[in-house]
């Protein structure tokens, strides 16, 4: 299992992978744009080349990108929905470009909509976002905490969306915090297993691509989405451990998401955990 953290890219796309070097990453996330919106900087070809040759330095193969927060396929407001479809696209076209491995995105809301229409609406919106498209980067979505009326709460609805979407590759990124607050609980070996098997019988394994590591400010089954340091929240250390020693789940990169302060010592204690379970 490759560690690694959401990193900036101020200054230019080029600089996250000094950057991930810098916080011990063996794998690295990043937005291309801001994720609040606005006009994307242009990805010109020598500002490829050079986040090519930094990667190539670095010895990083494995990079993610992240989709901006405002993206809602469910929407019932059209104007929402079709800047989303658009942005979507669009990131996937310059992740593909940036020969990311994948991208994942929240999938969306159901707010003043009824549960299927919002989900008639999200298998709609990938329908068209992957139309045609054959690029290098492939669309994850992501599970959420529950916040709210976010789509994506349990592993059953992201599977019943996978079914319903026209492409067979769409992939899924899981979130351990949103897991946690979701009513999935990881906090020993038991709670992995029982995990294990829920994945087998809803999305299966040969769909996930990923794995956000995030432990949890926040109570098992709150609903909220609040991320904290590995070890230092309500998963605790015995959680990640017990995913780092899990052989289906051990298979796949781990991308931190947790403040700034401090992800050089989460990438730490992640590698800490593999050591012990490797000797
Ligand atoms: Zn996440």
């Amino acid at each position: 299992m490759n560690f690694g953290a959401h990193v900036s890219i101020a200054g230019g796309i080029y600089n996250a992978p000094e950057r991930a070097i810098n916080l011990g990453c063996e794998c690295f996330q990043m937005f291309t744009r801001s994720p609040r919106g606005g006009k994307p900087p242009e990805l010109k070809d020598e500002i490829v080349e050079k986040f090519f040759e930094n990667c190539k330095h670095a010895s990083l193969t494995n990079y993610y990108v992240h989709t901006p927060y405002f993206i809602n396929l469910a929407s019932h407001k059209s104007e929402l929905r079709e800047n989303s479809i658009n942005l979507v696209r669009e990131e996937l076209s310059r992740s593909s470009l940036l020969k990311v491995k994948s991208m994942m995105t929240h999938i969306g809301s159901s707010k003043d909509m009824k549960r299927s229409d919002a989900i008639e609406n999200v298998v709609d919106s990938l329908n068209r976002v992957l139309d045609a498209y054959d690029g290098h980067t492939e669309l994850l979505l992501e599970n959420t905490a529950g916040q709210g009326h976010t789509i994506g709460i349990t592993f059953e609805e992201i599977a019943e969306i996978l079914n319903k979407a026209e492409s067979k590759k769409i992939g899924v990124c899981i979130d351990t915090a949103h897991m946690f607050a979701s009513g999935y609980d990881l906090r020993t070996d038991k709670d992995i297993k029982d995990l294990e098997n829920i994945i087998k019988n809803t999305v299966t394994f040969d769909k996930i691509k990923l794995i956000h590591g995030n432990d949890s400010k926040v109570d098992f089954n709150s609903g909220k989405d609040r991320h904290e340091h590995i070890g230092k929240g309500k998963i605790g250390e015995g959680g990640f451990r017990s995913i780092i020693n899990n052989k289906q789940l051990n298979k796949f990169d781990m991308i931190v998401e947790t403040p700034p302060e401090g992800v050089k010592e989460d990438i730490q204690v992640l590698k800490e955990l593999r050591d012990k379970a490797e000797s």
